[in-house]
Formats: C-alpha cells, sequence, structure tokens
C-alpha cells in the first residue's frame, strides 16, 4: 500500500532569455529579441557565426558571437551545416542557452511563461498523503518554484509559502528561498497536501 502519488512536470519555456543592451537609436536600455537567425561569416579556413538580436524598441540589430575566429575544422559538420543553414531548431537551442547569452550580456531577463505537462509516475494505491513532483525542465525558465506550485496546485502562494515553514513543502536539493526558478532534476515533496482544501492533481 502507498499513500504518495508521485508525478512529472514537463516545464517548456515559452520566451527565451532576453538581454538589457544599451540601443544607441533609442538612446537608453532596451530589451532585444532574439530573431532566431544565424549570420556566419567565412573567412578562409576561420568561421565567425552569431545570433541576431533585435531591439524591442526599435528594431536595430545586435549580434550575439555564437563562434569567434574558429577554425572550421575544429567544428562538427552536422552543426556547422545548420549553422550555414540557420536552422530554426538552433537557433532557438541557442536563444534559450542563457549561460551563454550571459558571456555576452551584462543584463538577462529571463521569463516566465510555461506550459507544464503533467503526467502520473505512479498512483497511489490509497488516498495519497503525499505528493512528489520531479520536475523536467528542458530548456531554462525563469518561473519561481512558488509561482509553478500555486499555478498548478491552485493554492495561493501565500499557502505554498507556508507549507515550506511547516516542512510541508520540501524541495530536493535545497534552495535557499521559493523565489528560486525551478531548474531540470528538482523533486518537490509536499505532504498532508489533501488535508488542505485543494485540488488533487490529474
Ligand atoms: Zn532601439
Amino acid at each position: 500500500m502507498s499513500d504518495v502519488l508521485r508525478v512529472q512536470w514537463t516545464i517548456i519555456a515559452q520566451t527565451a532569455p532576453q538581454p538589457w543592451l544599451t540601443c544607441s537609436r533609442c538612446g537608453e536600455a532596451r530589451r532585444f529579441r532574439s530573431s532566431d537567425k544565424i549570420r556566419v561569416n567565412a573567412n578562409g579556413k576561420r568561421i565567425d557565426a552569431w545570433l541576431i538580436y533585435k531591439c524591442t524598441g526599435c528594431g536595430s540589430t545586435w549580434n550575439r558571437p555564437i563562434l569567434e575566429r574558429r577554425p572550421v575544422r575544429t567544428i562538427e559538420q552536422g552543426f556547422l551545416t545548420a549553422l550555414h543553414a540557420s536552422e530554426a531548431v538552433l537557433a532557438r537551442r541557442l536563444a534559450f542557452d542563457v549561460e551563454g547569452l550571459r558571456r555576452s550580456a551584462a543584463r538577462v531577463e529571463e521569463f516566465d511563461d510555461a506550459l507544464v505537462i503533467e503526467a502520473v509516475l505512479s498512483a497511489s494505491t490509497m488516498p495519497p498523503r503525499q505528493l512528489e513532483i520531479l520536475c523536467r525542465v528542458p530548456k531554462p525558465v525563469g518561473l519561481r518554484l512558488d509561482r509553478l506550485l500555486a499555478n498548478e496546485l491552485r493554492l495561493s502562494r501565500g499557502r505554498i509559502r507556508g507549507l515550506a515553514e511547516t516542512g510541508d513543502l520540501v524541495v530536493f536539493p535545497s534552495v535557499s528561498s521559493l523565489r528560486r526558478p525551478v531548474r531540470d532534476g528538482m523533486r518537490l515533496v509536499v505532504s498532508h497536501l489533501f488535508s488542505a482544501a485543494c485540488r488533487p492533481p490529474a
């Protein structure tokens, strides 16, 4: 007999992170959005590649370096072909590479709009008293843990904080604050959930 309900939440970021940069045409800091276009400049045996961003105010472009003067022979062939073709899948993957973006831009904004797909991993054999949520986050997302849980469990964020304070919500690996964004592989364990007035997850 088990009173634990195990589910998996796959959290799919919808909006790629955006750098804040000083736009020379707007004359102030603006958010820049990926155009999902890649530009390549091959010069003999070396290659440069950029992901093109556009100012959300005026459309001016910013070229984010992806490769700088890299010897062509050191680049994997599939990657090289995708760069030259400005493949949408690659452009999107690069746009979500927040660590790479941070190397080129001091200030990066992440967004919390995400699609959450729920799946039951193992159902409880009796009315569940504990909910274990395994989080899969294929692309980094700025979605805070408290907001994710509040949205999906239909509880207030205050109630989520209360559960954490009483030890009825535990995050593995532990985080300093529920305001931290959800990351791939996190496990959220909620106890005494169904004694609370809330919707049991489907
Ligand atoms: Zn601008």
